[in-house]
């Protein structure tokens, strides 16, 4: 199926390009999928390929590839003001009505929003933004930021360090004072007759142990997905928020809620942290944010947060922060018309209404023996694969188990990621009851195929 042609699209992708997270072994063997254009949850590549895209390409296009309504909210913006900052006490109109629109639809009464390109940038800023108050406020030595192995914070130095995964080892990252609490995933990392209460106090005690050890006033905050995505969609263990909340609030650690994959409907609710009933004192947004129309990331600080943040900023009569293109007026008008399409056009309704139905047609698929675990939430899912389902052992890393799953999908007209030894679901918010079937269909093929294989 590669095409080694020297003019051929996948040698000149690979002449030119240096990849990211791809195995680089399937690309050389396979060549890169060069895809020209979309068409509701499907998209096509260079031979007119057409697959069905279940990763919403990376989480973040819920209204498809060709919204005709997000389209032209972007032609609009570009033709009336096609790009300004937000320094110097100027922004556009588009910005000061998405900053109104985010607080209104956050869980807060009344809030601040910063505007960033993306979620890794989001999730930098907030711990600049409490590095900053530590310092304003008199406690400097509050540095230290507590997040989960497995979470996926972002990539840049300070983002990848919250990020608790081992690949970040290769750039010497963690940088110091990240630290590494357990992954709530209980069906993992539940101990040999734990109780999954008995798990999620473990966690409890492990998180104030950990504060204590290290001193309540060096830690600045505590990130946390509601679900985690990219650590292979984990929802929290039962009665995990309602168990770290109170003891972050004891210790006056701020609680961040990382909603860059759950904000805005993945879940089937505005927020995860409204899913799973919490109150964060800040909210991180991106992806879903402009429904991948244009990079865009927010931070959403609650009313405590954001009186703090002003009031430091005022003590030195600035808050010395911010990206060229924060605020773009393209990318507001962008987020302004997605979250409308998300929560006013039956997007959101469509998840929660469908939500129950492709749980149940992957429970089915997941009855295979070589599938250990179907784990997730509303339109966001993960089935695990196992050599052994009772002993949760996994195929080794060298039959790459998951990478040949998502091959043998992507042969079918699917578009699936492999995660770990996980298959990740996560389509569009429009996906109609027959293109969810066409999804189980291939996705069930491909999984006999592999395991007949393998197993
Ligand atoms: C994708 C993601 C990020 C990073 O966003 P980028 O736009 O890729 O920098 C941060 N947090 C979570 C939860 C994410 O899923």
């Amino acid at each position: 199926m590669r095409d080694n042609a020297p003019n051929s699209w996948e040698t000149r992708a690979d002449a030119n390009s240096l990849y990211g997270f791809t195995d680089l072994p399937s690309v050389q063997e396979r060549g890169t999928v060069v895809l020209t254009h979309g068409e509701g949850p499907y998209v096509f590549d260079v031979r007119g390929n057409r697959y069905l895209d279940s990763n919403s390409g990376l989480w973040n296009m819920v209204a498809g590839f060709d919204h005709p309504g997000l389209i032209a909210a972007a032609q609009a913006q570009y033709a009336r003001f096609p790009g300004y900052h937000a320094f110097f006490g100027r922004m556009s109109d588009q910005t000061v009505m998405l900053s109104e629109k985010l607080v209104q639809v956050s869980p807060f009464d009344r809030g601040r929003v910063f505007y960033t390109n993306s979620g890794s940038e989001a999730n930098d800023t907030m711990v600049k933004i409490l590095w900053f108050l530590g310092r304003a406020e008199g406690h400097p030595e509050r540095r230290k930021i507590l997040t989960r192995w497995n979470a996926y914070h972002g990539v840049t130095a300070v983002s990848a360090s919250m990020t608790g995964k081992p690949y970040n080892s290769v750039f010497g990252l963690p940088l110091p004072g990240f630290l590494h609490l357990t992954c709530p995933h209980y069906w993992r990392f539940g101990q040999p007759g734990e109780t999954e209460a008995q798990f999620t106090a473990r966690l409890g005690r492990e998180l104030e142990e950990t504060i204590i050890k290290e001193g309540p006033d060096t830690i600045a905050g505590f990130f946390a997905e509601p679900v985690m995505g990219a650590g292979g969609v984990i929802p929290p263990s039962a009665g995990y928020f309602q168990t770290v909340a109170p003891i972050l609030k004891k210790y006056g650690i701020p609680l961040i809620a990382d909603e860059v994959i759950c904000g805005f409907g993945r879940t089937g609710n505005t927020w995860g942290s409204q899913t799973y009933d919490f109150m964060p004192d800040a909210i991180i947004s991106s992806k879903n944010l402009t429904a991948g129309f244009f990079p865009m990331g927010a931070v959403i600080l609650g009313p405590d947060l954001s009186d703090r943040v002003q009031a430091a900023a005022e003590a030195i009569e600035e808050f010395p922060h911010g990206f060229t293109t924060s605020g773009h007026p393209v990318g507001c008008a962008i987020a302004l018309k997605a979250i409308d399409v998300v929560m006013n056009e039956g997007l959101a309704d469509n998840v929660r209404r469908l939500a129950p139905r492709m749980q149940a047609g992957l429970a089915e698929i997941a009855r295979h023996p070589n599938i250990g675990e179907l784990r997730g939430i509303g339109y966001m899912w993960a089935l695990e694969a196992v050599k052994d389902r009772a002993t949760k052992t996994p195929f080794p890393g060298t039959l790459s188990v998951s990478e040949r799953i998502a091959n043998a999908c992507t042969d079918q007209g699917l578009i699936c990621r492999p995660l770990g030894q996980s298959i990740v679901l996560c389509p569009p918010f429009i996906l109609t009851e027959p293109q969810m079937d066409e999804m189980f269909d291939k996705l069930d093929r491909a999984l006999r195929l592999v395991f007949a294989e393998v197993a």
